[in-house]
């Protein structure tokens, strides 16, 4: 005769309860693993077919299925293929949007008062802030100092050849802003 071995119940009873919980914890994550696989096969494929494949794979196997595919799915989320296409735009525009010199035609720093190729004024000079200027505004924006076109080039005067033009800029009254446009 085997001896029998008296189990109490409420030992049963706990047993089951723990099996049950663990049964429905393992369901549950088994079908948020699906989930996941889906939302995240859709952030990386437009091709509806390989989400539903890439799904399928850890409805099969579970969570085999997600190591597949973790080794499969593609490294980059649409929208990180999209933002790093908008950064190469952006700098391809960047490189083609650097200014040129109107003499030769190289590429030139915005900064740069005169092309070191070709000696051509890329920029005139506030005599008030010593800002870079555009050779066609006639105020500087750093200073509010209104610049005297003489400056911006000596084709606008007919000014004494030989005369230094810091000079000439010296000697005339300053003037007013509203004044500027008739000079
Ligand atoms: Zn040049
Ligand atoms: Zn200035």
């Amino acid at each position: 005769m085997i001896p029998e071995i008296q189990i109490p119940s409420i030992v049963i009873t706990i047993l089951q309860v723990i099996l049950a919980f663990g049964g429905a914890f393992f369901l549950a994550l088994w079908l948020s693993l699906i989930v996941w696989t889906f939302r995240d096969a859709r952030l990386r494929s437009r091709d509806i077919f390989a989400v539903i494949l890439a799904t399928l794979m850890v409805i099969v196997f579970g969570p085999l299925g997600l190591v597949l595919y973790f080794l499969l799915r593609p490294p980059m989320t649409l929208a990180e293929l999209y933002e790093r296409s908008l950064e190469e735009e952006a700098l391809l525009q960047d490189l083609e949007e650097r200014p040129r010199c109107p003499g030769c035609s190289r590429q030139v720093h915005e900064n740069w008062v005169v092309c070191p190729e070709c000696h051509s004024k890329l920029k005139k000079i506030c005599s008030h802030c010593s800002h870079g200027l555009h050779l066609s505004w006639n105020i500087c924006p750093f200073c509010g100092t209104a610049v005297d076109s003489f400056s911006a080039g000596n084709d606008h005067h007919t000014g004494q050849p030989g005369q230094p033009v810091q000079k000439v800029v010296d000697t005339r009254p300053m003037a007013p802003v509203s004044m500027s446009p008739t000079l």
